[in-house]
């Protein structure tokens, strides 16, 4: 995002609604930190300006700049996937996309959110672990697998790596007895991080309404706590055998 500086009067009203902090004074007048501003658009999309002095920049859509708004603007659609909300359904459509079998569990690991955002290094940390402890099987219709520039190592392409994003989710299936080989990946991570991040583990629900019990003592085994919170989406559903 840009500000017109002959155009803005220094009133401040803008810099609040900055979750990355990147909006500040300069001479009276405000200036965006291009370094840190996530192109999310919410200082645009407020309509706080007075006198409309911020704007787009002409180079908000060039590679590799665009991955700031595709995965930080909500009202944005991914240029990879097609999808809005950082480029991915997620869990969501399961019931339809069949993602996550019934002899597998979805992993997301959603990074970045709340509002603290993060660089897509953080994501590389995260492919890297993952790829060492031989997990790599990033959903094909995740953005972040056309991010990857060697599956074996987990490294992304290079001119990827200064760029920041608010939130982004590394998805994968993989079969359930795998989940604890996963789970360690992920704790061996953490001190790394330069960010937070939730971890979801997806699975269809057995009969009666109850969520796996071998998953559930994985998760418990690994130290992880967990909370249950369903994605149902009315008409989706379909009969599988
Ligand atoms: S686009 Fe988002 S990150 Fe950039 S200055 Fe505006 S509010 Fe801040
Ligand atoms: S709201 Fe507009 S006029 Fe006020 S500081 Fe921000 S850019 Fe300048």
């Amino acid at each position: 995002m840009i500000v017109f500086k002959d155009v803005c009067v220094g009133c401040g009203r803008c810099q609040p609604y900055c979750p990355a902090g990147a909006i500040h004074f300069d001479d009276y007048r405000s200036t965006v930190d291009q370094e840190l501003c996530f192109e999310c658009g919410t200082c645009l999309r407020s309509e706080i300006c007075p006198v409309d002095a911020i704007q787009e920049p002409a180079n908000v859509y060039e590679y590799p700049r665009a991955l700031r708004k595709y995965f930080s603007d909500p009202t944005s659609t991914h240029a990879v996937t097609g999808i809005q909300g950082r480029g991915t359904e997620e869990s969501k459509t399961n019931d339809v996309t069949l993602r996550c079998g019934l002899d597998q569990v979805g992993i997301a690991i959603e990074i970045g959110r709340p509002t603290l955002g993060m660089g897509l290094e953080e994501i590389q940390k995260i492919t890297r672990v993952l790829a060492r402890n031989g997990i790599h099987e990033i959903e094909p219709n995740n953005p972040i697998n056309s991010m990857i520039l060697d599956h074996q190592s987990g490294d992304l392409k290079p001119e990827l790596l200064d760029e920041r994003v608010l939130s982004a989710i590394i998805e994968m299936s993989i079969d359930k007895e795998r989940l604890p080989d996963i789970l360690r990946a992920i704790k061996e991570v953490i001190p790394e991080l330069d960010s937070v991040f939730t971890l979801d583990v997806v699975t269809m629900l057995e009969p009666g309404l109850t969520v796996p019990p071998d998953v559930l003592s994985s998760i418990e085994a690994e130290g992880f706590s967990w909370r249950p919170n369903a994605k149902i989406n009315m008409g989706l559903g379909k009969v599988t055998e």
